[in-house]
């Protein structure tokens, strides 16, 4: 089979890891690709990935049977709409149920006439109006922007003075004639849920928690992720089949008609409430880094299931995945997620993935002769399983003690909710 993979962080390092060893895979390109990426396929990056029609004549002039979407932004374009026009199997949705992610107001409204459990909501156009909502209904209580904000689009004001001065703020991110939600606070543990759908047939694949902030303690600010863990101790057996037949089936029944249906990565973003399980937001593509460690633990072949997500035909069994937990350290430039200078070197990489069951994923790097340089603000994951989280974590670490690059910073305490630390 012949496969393309877009995208360039983490999470397509960790796919194009598992799909390289697919006995399946004959072509293997990567538009861009990335230099850890490179080890397994053919990277083409000289195409942007916004160039919708050039990504088409490519996959036609190579034969290409299937293309893997990583990020979101080209499936919120309509990226898999135009290949499947081409008879071009995608694993990713199209345009209209990838609204899913990309509109925040598209997801509550259909949670509302399906009654799926999500926080209750208002929408609004007029700042006064969203002030005097927040009057009535207090604080803590959070504020959104809809469309896709890259994780900054959301305030969680815990007092009604923070709520009354962020409306103007969450405006100002949609642009002009914006509409902006306003949601109950949900309290509770979060977790990641992810399933593959093929349009009606859904395998669950998995939990993970990520931690957002930069710095130990869940202190700093917000970052893309700077590390997570597989599986997520919280989510019980209960709670995942209660997710799936409260949340994730309704949600793929109402958008199974032809033009719409779901096929892809579906991912969960929860909270564990006292009353159960309440969808926050759904994203239409793995995680990052939450992929990292899905893929640390999956057995067998990642290809034909991919496949079989793009052409319909998922069997109803059990995603393989052992029981090990895993985990993905991000290991981020000094500054990020502020200003941070590009171009310092990176040592030490292959000691770090001799550690048995760690595997090192480049996210922001570039090379440079026999060099590796830091590219970017996440720039390397560090990945392991171990038997539990502790020795996933004691393995992930010692490769990161190995890792020689001075201008280089990571998190000490990732997984510390599934250790109890
Ligand atoms: P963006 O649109 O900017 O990319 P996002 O998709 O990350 O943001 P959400 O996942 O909806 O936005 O919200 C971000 C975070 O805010 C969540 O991970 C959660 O911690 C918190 N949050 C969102 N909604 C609620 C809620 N109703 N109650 C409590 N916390 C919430």
């Amino acid at each position: 089979m012949n496969v393309l993979l877009l995208g360039s962080g983490g999470r397509e390092h960790a796919l194009a890891w598992k799909l390289a060893q697919s006995p399946l895979i004959a072509k293997f390109l990567a538009v861009p690709g990335n230099p850890g990426i490179a080890e397994y396929a053919t990277c083409i990056d000289t195409l942007p990935l916004t160039d919708h029609d050039a990504l088409v004549t490519l996959c036609l002039a190579e034969g290409i049977d299937l293309v893997v979407v990583g990020p979101e932004a080209p499936l919120v374009e309509g990226i898999a709409d135009r290949l499947i026009a081409e008879g071009i199997p995608v694993f990713g949705p199209r345009r209209v149920a990838a609204q899913l992610e990309g509109s925040k107001l598209f997801t509550k409204e259909l949670c509302k006439a399906h009654a799926i459990p999500t926080a209750a909501f208002g929408r609004f156009t007029e700042p006064d109006e969203a002030r005097a909502f927040v009057e009535r209904h207090g604080a803590p209580i959070v504020l959104k922007a809809d469309g896709l904000m890259a994780g900054k689009g959301v305030i969680v004001a815990m007092t009604v003075a923070e709520a009354l001065a962020g409306v103007d703020e969450v405006f100002a991110m949609g642009g002009l004639g914006t509409e902006i939600l306003i949601e109950e606070f949900l309290e509770g543990e979060e977790v990641s849920f992810f399933c593959l759908v093929d349009g009606e047939t859904v395998l669950p694949f998995g939990s993970a928690q990520d931690h957002k902030r930069a710095f130990d303690g869940d202190e700093g600010p917000n970052t893309g992720g700077m590390g997570a863990y597989s599986p997520a101790p919280v989510f019980t057996p209960e709670l995942e089949r209660r997710t799936l037949h409260e949340i994730i089936k309704p949600t793929v029944r109402a958008l199974a008609d032809a033009a719409s249906a779901y096929r892809g990565v579906l991912f969960a973003g929860l909270m564990i409430t006292r009353e159960g399980p309440q969808l926050i937001e759904y994203n239409v593509r793995f995680g990052d880094p939450e992929c990292q460690v899905l893929m640390m633990r999956l057995e067998g072949d990642l290809l034909p299931l991919l496949h079989a997500v793009a052409t319909g035909r998922l069997e109803e069994q059990a995603v393989p995945l052992k029981p090990d937990a895993a985990i993905a350290v991000v290991m981020a430039t000094r500054g990020y997620p502020g200003d941070y200078p590009k171009g310092s070197r990176i040592g030490g990489l292959e000691a770090a993935g001799a550690i048995p069951g760690v595997k090192v994923f480049h996210a922001g790097t570039v090379r440079a002769g026999d060099a590796i340089l830091a590219n970017g603000g996440r720039v390397l994951n560090v990945a392991a399983v171990g038997a539990n989280v502790a020795e996933a974590r004691e393995r992930a670490y010692d490769a990161v003690a190995r890792i020689d690059w001075p201008e280089g910073f990571c998190r000490h305490d990732i997984a510390w909710r599934a250790l109890g630390d």
